[in-house]
């Protein structure tokens, strides 16, 4: 039986290598697909689909899991809810079930037939890309909340650098009286 999980993974944490090794304890193989691939340089969305997969291939490679995750697929953002699932299936090798904690990815899969199962959460307040962010953005521990394979890369391409530049901005804010300076 393959499976396939669908996330972000900006960036890829312990709660993501946590839920597969749980995920292959149920089927044989499975398709790791990153979404929204064609973002980078955002807040929400930092890191390259390309730097990615490398956070994720060099985690499941020390974890011994590379075999039995074979295929890590960058899936493009179609902006059309209803053409989505088969979108994901014109990218992916065939796969019997979904793993995804989305509401929309499980309601558009469901909607196509496919067996969703929603993945237990590991400490869900740790263990988010969104925690991870706000971390590092704040100069914050971020190191412990993902496998050391992603401290590495994400230091080696300079990205608390990026996300802290991204969330800088030129504009300036003009005060309205009565409001209070910040
Ligand atoms: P963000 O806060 O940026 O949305 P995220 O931590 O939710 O990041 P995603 O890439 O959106 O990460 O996650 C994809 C999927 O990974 C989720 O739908 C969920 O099923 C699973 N997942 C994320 N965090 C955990 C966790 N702590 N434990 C188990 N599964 C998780
Ligand atoms: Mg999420």
């Amino acid at each position: 039986m393959r499976g396939l999980l669908i996330g972000r993974y900006q960036p890829f944490h312990k709660g993501h290598l946590e839920v597969i090794k749980n995920i292959l304890r149920e089927v044989e193989e499975l398709i790791i697909g990153i979404g929204s691939a064609q973002i980078s340089h955002t807040l929400e969305n930092p890191f390259t689909a390309g730097e990615r997969m490398t956070m994720i291939s060099s985690v499941l490679k020390s974890n011994g899991l590379s075999e039995r995750c074979p295929y890590i697929i960058p899936i493009n953002d179609v902006w059309n809810n209803a053409l989505w699932v088969r979108h994901v299936r014109s990218l992916t090798p065939k796969f019997d079930v979904v793993y995804t904690g989305n509401p929309l990815a499980k309601r558009l899969f469901t909607e196509e037939g496919v067996d969703v199962r929603t993945p237990a959460m590991f400490d869900r307040f740790k263990y988010s890309g969104t925690e991870i962010r706000r971390r590092i953005l704040k100069g914050a521990d971020w190191e412990s909340l993902v496998p050391t394979e992603v401290v590495r890369i994400v230091k080696e391409i300079g990205g608390v650098e990026r996300i802290r530049d991204i969330s800088k901005s030129d504009k300036i804010t003009f005060l309205e009286p009565g409001d209070v300076s910040p």
